[in-house]
Parts: C-alpha cells; structure tokens; sequence
C-alpha cells in the first residue's frame, strides 16, 4: 500500500520558473500539539507549510542553540534531523522507544531526515563503499556499521520522520565524468531498493528521490529523469553547495529541475547561502536546509537588511542599536548590538542564543518575503534588491 495521500503539494502562482506553493502533511506524526502543551487536539493531523520553505537543521535532534518553542514562535513547521547521528546516539532504536523523534523532542510539527549516508562518507573512519551499502567505523568509538538501502529505511522509520529521504552515493567535489556516472548507478540503485523497503510498511512517512549528477548538467538532466520515473512524493537534488562556484551551482541545478515534475516538491540539499536561496527559487525549488544560519549566528555572523554583520566587530562595541533596525524579532526589539556582540566576546551562551533567534527569524521571513515577491509577480525586482546586499 502506498500513502501518497500523506503529503500532498500544490503550486499557487508562479513567477517565470519561481514558484509560491502549499505542501499540506495529513495525517502526519508530526503535527501534534500535545507534544508541547499537553491534552490531544483533534485537529492536529494536519499540517499546511507555505513554500519556498526553509528547514533548520537539527542534527542532534536539536537545531543549536534554540528552543523548540522559539522555533515554533518564529514560525517554523518543518525541520530536519540528521540520522547518521541519531542512529549512532541517542540510538534509532531508542527514538522509536519514545514513540519516535516528534515525541522525543517535543517537536509539534514536521521532521525530515536524511539518510545518514553523506555523514558516513565525510565524518566516520574507514569507510568502505560498495554496489551494496557503505560500510563505516563511528567517528565517536570505532564501531562497526554498516549503511544499505534496506538498513536505513529501517533506521528512519525508527527515527519516524514525516519525511524521509533515500541513501545516495554523492560524489565528491570536483569529480570526474567517470566518477559521477558510477554516482548515479549506484543512487537510481539504491532509490529502487529504497522505495521497495519504504513501501513495505510507510506508516505517515513519505519518501523522497535524490538526483545527482555533479555539475554536469547532461549528468544532471539524466539522474533526474531516472529519479522522476520512480514516481515519489517529493524530489530532491543533492551533491550540490559542495564548493562549486554559484556560476556552475545554477545550470546544474536548473538542468535537474527541467526533468522533474512541475507537481511535487522539490528539494536542494543542504542549500542556504542567500545567493544559492535566490538562485534556487528563481529556478523553482520549494525547499532548502542548510546549518549555515545557524551556525554563522554562533560564529559571530548575522544576517541582517542591510547585508551581513560581524557581531564581534570592535565598531559595535557601544552601539545601542538592535542588530537589524528593520527586524521584528524579540531580540531586535530588546537587546543592543553592543550589548549581544558583549556576550559573543565573553563566549556567554545567551549570545549563541539571541544571535541565532534572530538570522532564523530573519531566514523565515525572507523565504516569506521571496514567496510574497513571487505571488506579486515582482520576483526579478526582489533579486535585484537583495543579491547585491549578499555577493
Ligand atoms: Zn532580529
């Protein structure tokens, strides 16, 4: 049985290839109030996500420095949890014994996961890639693992997000034509076998297909196509932001999305600088992730109306400005910028905490503010303002 009424996606208006669209979870574990608040609410089951969408990163089943329901204020109803790390600690298993990851963390509203299998490649010790799987050693003690398509659809069934993505074989940067092609055998492999093991028993989850391809954009054309044919819930287009420049990154991207359907999600993973976001909605991609608003605030790096900010930066040292005059955030609206940039130089952990309240708050209002420039048919204007602010 398949469940592809869980996640439904419909697109609004469009503006050129840019898109404002609606993704609505029914039934989905995800959205439950009582997570939070205590008591069963009998219109939780369903959950609607405006796009474009960006999704912060919580790899510890945690997104750094922020509480759930500071997220939740913001505005945030879809996050993503990294499965090579939860399944090595706190342990899938584990998760699945709380009744899953929504429960565990007191999230209320919707968890994707990745498939652990990029973590494996860049984080763990002697790591071992076959037609089959990949074989690792945990970068925390050493233990034997072992990464297949059958394993880790089990291991996030266990973590039991709403949306679940596919282990794919993501090439490094640069890689050569020879490397690539092996890359999409073996992720249109593993997908196949992946969408078998979900189908076996999807629960709420939903499954979505990985494109590769490098920045070939015949490569590119070529895996979304054999992905597209899989006929899945939602796509995504991975192995891109690997240190590619943007001028490679936007025909790579564009030459996948012009192969997958104009009626389902699509997805750049690990995707957030504002450049990529522009570029990537320009060519019609609804969602995003990446660490990099997060971990910027806790390096110091705001994001702000005006363009980035240093928050360690000795000229702030006594201003009594917020960080950003024209943001609405509760930080802006109580803490000086002297006061926060104070804290960031004490290494106080208030100031991880309010610098990283606001660029997520600042995330969730500019993808808003791009969805707005879309339904206004104005988005050409919105790059011209807000590209140059960022480059
Ligand atoms: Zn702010």
């Amino acid at each position: 049985m398949t469940n592809s009424q869980t996640l439904q996606f419909s697109v609004q208006s469009l503006d050129g290839s840019a898109r404002a669209g609606k993704l609505t979870f029914r039934n989905a574990e995800g959205p439950r109030k009582d997570a939070l608040h205590g008591g069963a609410d009998s219109d939780t089951s369903c959950i609607t996500i405006l796009t474009p969408v960006f999704m912060p990163v919580g790899t510890q089943a945690t997104v750094k420095a922020i509480a759930q329901p500071d997220l939740v204020e913001i505005g945030y109803q879809l996050i993503l949890g990294n499965t090579y790390h939860l399944y090595l600690r706190p342990g899938s298993d584990l998760i699945d014994g709380f009744g899953g990851i929504h429960k565990f963390m007191a999230w209320p509203h919707a968890v994707l996961t990745d498939s652990g299998g990029y973590q494996a490649f860049s984080l763990s010790d002697n790591v071992k890639l076959t037609d089959e799987g990949v074989k690792f050693r945990s970068h925390l003690d050493g233990s034997e693992h072992y990464f297949t398509p059958a394993n880790t659809m089990r291991i996030e069934r266990e973590i039991g997000a709403d949306i679940i993505m596919p282990i794919d074989d993501c090439a490094p940067f640069p890689a050569d034509d020879k490397r690539l092609k092996e890359s999409l055998v073996r992720t249109h492999r593993w997908l196949a076998e992946c969408k078998t093991a979900w189908l076996r028993d999807p629960r709420h989850q939903s499954l979505f297909g990985i494109s590769q391809g490098g920045i070939n954009p015949g490569l590119r054309a070529d895996s979304a196509k054999a992905v597209a044919d899989l006929e899945l819930p939602g796509y995504a287009i991975g192995g891109l932001s690997v240190g590619e420049p943007l001028e490679h990154f936007v025909p790579a991207l564009g030459s996948a999305i012009e192969h997958l359907p104009k009626d389902k999600p699509r997805y750049v993973m690990g995707v957030g600088s504002i450049p990529e976001l522009i570029n990537g909605v320009e060519l019609g991609v609804d969602m995003f992730d990446c660490v990099l608003p997060t971990r910027n605030a806790r390096n110091g790096q705001v994001f702000t109306s005006y363009g980035k900010v240093n928050l360690r930066n000795e000229k702030h040292a006594r201003s009594a400005e917020p960080i950003d005059p024209l943001c609405g955030c509760k930080v802006c609206k109580t803490y000086a910028l002297g006061y926060i940039r104070h804290l960031h130089k004490q290494g106080e952990i208030l100031g991880l905490m309010l610098s990283t309240y606001h660029n997520l708050y600042f995330m969730f209002h500019f993808m808003r503010q791009m969805r707005e420039a879309i339904t206004a048919r104005q988005f050409a204007a919105f790059k011209q303002k807000w590209l140059p602010l960022f480059s």
